[in-house]
């Protein structure tokens, strides 16, 4: 299996890879990749070089990616099955075109407005509201996106356009839903969804199951396992959601796009989609028998999906990423202190830097309150 991008999620597919027999090829620009040392089969080229991509491809006999800024022209043109398709790739590697396909697909979306040009932006200033601001292309754990309060702020900005201006929402929550599908396209599985507590715009802990009622988790899954049906994903795709209690203020304001989906006395939107295992469905490793990145081998080994699983135990389950400024030295991470939880791992990244994702660790508890996960957690980093 040829894994397109060494990071921590590769490693963890790896993983699971491994205890199906498969072997393991990783393709990365960074010589210092975490998946360096975990397989003997490493090309350390750039993602721009076709001769190598193809060299690659050539070894492996079935492909799949970690990492979403690949172009997708590239991977068309490799000689192996490439899953999910390159295509859904070039939707959700784009806000607009993933935005796009949301309003297509009548699937709820954040209300946003597309600015393409200066003019667009200009046009959008006439009306001004205060807005999340993200760049089209290559974001990520928050990068690439500023709260913008005035016009001023926002043409500030104007040398990262094309950008998306999005209402900031009043989320009460967030959720994630992971479906794997398989390549007869007709046997789905679905991990989630659960519930996100994000800090700065990073993912700062999981918990699963959600404290969500039936009636939301049973939506959130809906609206997943139509996204996936719709984008005609054979993998994993993940669907983020953002949870509110107000309705959207954006809708009747001229030339916005997208609208919330109301669910009792909740608002939902899909916020974007990711194509591959996600940093919130690491808990799904300790909860539940096969987890998101077994899904994901499972569909790239052609072997049959598990319908529905349960929780391997009653309780909750939550998942704490270690960043940068919980792990400032990754060689001196005192592990006793994570003695009574599932998993704890370090992803090998030689360097830290705050809000780099440096690893995580994944406890269960038969109960919880959310203000002693506060604690639990804060002693954990400390
Ligand atoms: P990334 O690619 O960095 O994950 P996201 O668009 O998912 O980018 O944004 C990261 C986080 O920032 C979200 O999970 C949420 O916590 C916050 N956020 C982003 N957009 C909005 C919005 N329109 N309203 C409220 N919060 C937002
Ligand atoms: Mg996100």
């Amino acid at each position: 299996v040829g894994i397109l991008g060494a990071g921590q999620l590769g490693c963890m597919l790896a993983e699971s890879l491994f205890r199906y027999g498969a072997q393991v090829h990783f393709y990365d620009v960074d010589p210092q990749a975490p998946g360096r040392h975990r397989t003997p089969f490493f090309t350390c080229a750039d993602w721009q070089n076709r001769e190598a991509l193809q060299t690659f491809a050539k070894q492996c006999d079935v492909l799949t990616y970690e990492f979403e800024n690949v172009n997708p022209e590239h991977l068309f043109a490799l000689p192996r099955p490439t899953f999910p398709n390159p295509k859904v790739l070039q939707t959700t590697q784009y806000r607009s075109l993933e935005k796009e396909f949301l309003t297509s697909a009548q699937l709820p979306c954040t209300p946003h407005v597309v600015l393409n040009t200066i003019e667009d932006l200009n046009l959008f200033c006439q009306s001004f509201q205060p807005a999340i601001v993200k760049t089209l292309f290559g974001g990520y754990d928050g990068k690439g996106q500023w709260k913008v309060q005035t016009p001023h702020e926002l043409h500030l900005l104007s040398k990262h356009l094309p950008l998306v201006a999005e209402e900031p929402l009043a989320l009460v929550s967030e959720a994630s839903v992971v479906v794997a599908r398989g390549q007869n396209k007709s046997s789905l599985s679905v991990l989630g969804p659960f519930e996100n507590i994000h800090h700065n715009h990073i993912l700062d802990h999981t918990v699963f199951p959600a404290s969500f009622p039936p009636d939301l988790q049973n939506t959130l899954i809906e609206l997943a396992h139509i996204a996936t049906q719709k984008l005609d994903v054979v993998g994993l795709l993940t669907t983020e959601f953002f949870i509110c209690s107000k309705a959207s203020l954006w809708t009747h304001m001229p030339r916005v796009q997208g609208h919330m989906f109301p669910c009792g006395k909740y608002h939902l939107a899909v916020n974007e989609f990711a194509p591959r295992p996600h940093n919130s469905g690491h808990v799904s490793r300790v909860a539940v028998p096969h987890s998101q990145f077994d899904l994901l081998a499972r569909v790239l080994l052609n072997l049959p999906l598990p319908v529905r699983q349960q929780p391997l135990s009653a309780g909750v389950y939550v998942m704490g990423n270690l960043l940068g400024e919980h792990v400032t030295e990754p060689n001196k991470l005192e592990r006793h202190k994570f003695m009574e939880c599932e998993e704890v791992t370090l992803y090998g990244k030689t360097t830290s830097r705050p809000g780099r994702k440096m690893g995580h660790f994944c406890y269960h508890r038969a109960e919880e309150t959310s203000a002693e996960r506060l604690t639990t957690l804060r002693s954990l980093r400390s």
